[in-house]
């Protein structure tokens, strides 16, 4: 099915008897975009939808990161950090996701607005709000990133979404092949099917071919987000997004800017067996968790989740489990898929590079931290090399240069100089810290609500909110190590009681 331009081809298989999509049939192009979710961090996830993904306690939590003042953070860039995290895969030929939910402050990066700093040191961020380590103002410059150099049509330069295709295949996967998707986003390949066509009607539903019609459709930035929404919530993403009624008006969208480039970097192994201490007050009869009183470290960790791509998160808790998330069950359908699809197919994938992508997506640079219990999954992308003229009057236009990833000269002759990424934790070092500063304790409520605890009033504040008086309550030493940050992190995703689920019914969080 060729297209030309506008929008990603998708046949529908409607059964009109039961009045719900039985399935899609479609080529890689659908199949990058339901893969690119994979590559999406929670927190770019939830800014997206605007705090209504209503992933257990997910939006609370990044609730609480909004409402905390930025003296308690390390600097402005790291609160940028958790609320709009970037993906690690998001400067890579137009991730569809990436393209998808975000505006034009897609593809950027900031440099200081002091010429002088920005030519002597080449510095650039990732993140906005960071402070220039050479004079220390807000780097606020954007440098939108070119993401073919050798194309002569520097601003124009995005692959949108549905705009041109090229023959060769997609982010992920390559040369051009037909899948059937099921209703809850199974991705089947006849080529992978061991038991031919009839198992693949089985597994679509179909019972009655005189009732399935097929209607051709393309699909668009709006679809793709109700599907990812979908996909997270629901069994019959399929059916939900090209039927249900009213679903786009749920919706509430917001313009976001994720990013980022590639490659692997280490995992942060001296956080092997540590453990982390806290205080957990409950009410002594009910062992209802009020909150946790914790130190920054394990804050930190909790604000980590934030930045944990939905793959890395999926494989993480499949891995210690094997059992699926209460949440739809969908996502993880996609992530299984792209597992059977790699093991048996795997010249359908573009490169090694992409499959790890998908099977154990990155953080975006220099989003890891220090206080990461969880950290067999989760690797820090390195920064890209990145590159720009300086001295071509003709790559620069007014306040937006021009960056890309190859070094050499622009197409005007000028010779290109490498940037400088810098670690808004530490500038021009590779490592460091949490997001918070040191010496501070925190109350984390049982929906994962963070806040100082700056005076009594906070912590009497919440004791009066569930009626109970100082003497109803106990207080329980806990020590936290990957185990329970695991389980942490699961019943953050499904539940509103993850600490009570946690430390109070372990059973629960299993
Ligand atoms: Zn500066
Ligand atoms: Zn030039």
């Amino acid at each position: 099915m060729p297209s030309t331009a506008g929008g990603i081809d998708l046949k529908l298989l409607l059964d009109k008897a039961s009045d719900r999509v039985v399935g899609a049939e479609c080529d890689s192009e659908f199949v990058n975009v339901l893969f690119s979710f994979l590559t999406m961090p929670l927190g770019a996830i939830i800014s997206l939808f605007r705090k209504e993904t209503k992933l257990g306690c997910m939006d609370e939590l990044y609730q609480s990161v909004e409402a905390l003042d930025e003296w308690y953070f390390q600097n402005k860039a790291f609160k940028t950090m958790l609320l709009r995290p970037r993906s690690s895969s998001e400067f890579k030929s137009a991730n569809p996701a990436a393209v998808a939910t975000s505006s034009d402050d897609y593809d950027i990066l900031y440099a200081c607005y002091d010429k002088k700093c920005w030519l002597t040191t080449r510095f650039v961020s990732y993140y906005s709000n960071c402070p220039c380590p050479c004079c220390g103002r807000i780097m606020g410059r954007q440098l939108v990133m070119h993401s073919n150099p050798r194309s002569d049509l520097p601003l124009t330069k995005f692959v949108r979404l549905g705009g041109p295709k090229s023959s060769t295949g997609g982010v992920f996967t390559q040369g051009r092949k037909e899948f059937v998707v099921t209703d809850d986003l199974q991705i089947i390949t006849f080529a992978t099917t061991e038991r031919g066509t009839l198992s693949v009607l089985k597994r679509l539903g179909i019972k009655d071919g005189n009732f399935v019609v097929g209607r051709d459709i393309k699909i668009g930035s709006e679809e793709v987000l109700r599907l990812l929404k979908c996909s997270l919530r629901s069994h019959t993403a399929l059916t939900d997004t090209f039927l249900a009624s009213t679903p786009t008006a749920e919706i509430k969208l917001k313009s976001t800017g994720l990013k980022m480039p590639n490659s692997g970097s280490s995992t942060n192994q001296a956080n092997k067996g540590r453990r982390m201490m806290g205080k957990l007050v409950m009410n002594r009869s009910t062992k209802q968790v009020l909150y946790l009183e914790a130190r920054e470290d394990l804050v930190n960790q909790i604000l980590s989740f934030l930045t944990f791509p939905l793959g890395s998160v999926l494989k993480l808790l499949m891995g210690r489990s094997g059992s699926p998330l209460k949440m739809g069950s969908c996502v993880y359908n996609i992530y299984k898929a792209a597992k059977d699809l790699i093991s048996k197919e795997s010249d359908l994938f573009n490169s090694e590079e992409s499959k790890t992508e998908l099977l154990c997506p990155r953080l975006g640079c220099f989003a890891g931290c220090d206080d990461q219990l969880l950290t067999d999954h989760l690797v820090e992308a390195d920064s890209s090399q990145y590159y720009s003229v300086a001295s071509c009057s003709r790559c620069i236009y007014p306040w937006v240069y021009i960056i890309d990833t190859e070094p050499g000269l622009c197409r005007h002759g000028k010779k290109k100089v490498e940037m400088r990424p810098i670690n808004p934790k530490y500038p021009s070092s590779n490592r460091g810290g949490g997001y918070l500063k040191i010496k501070t304790k925190y109350m984390i409520t049982d929906d994962l609500s963070v806040q100082p605890i700056s005076s009594t009033r906070v912590v009497l504040s919440l004791i009066s909110k569930y009626k109970l008086s100082v003497d109803e309550l106990e207080e329980q030493e806990i020590s936290i190590g990957e185990d329970e940050a695991a389980r942490m992190l699961r019943a953050s995703m499904t539940s509103k009681t993850v600490l009570t689920d946690v430390f109070v019914h372990p059973e629960k969080a299993k």
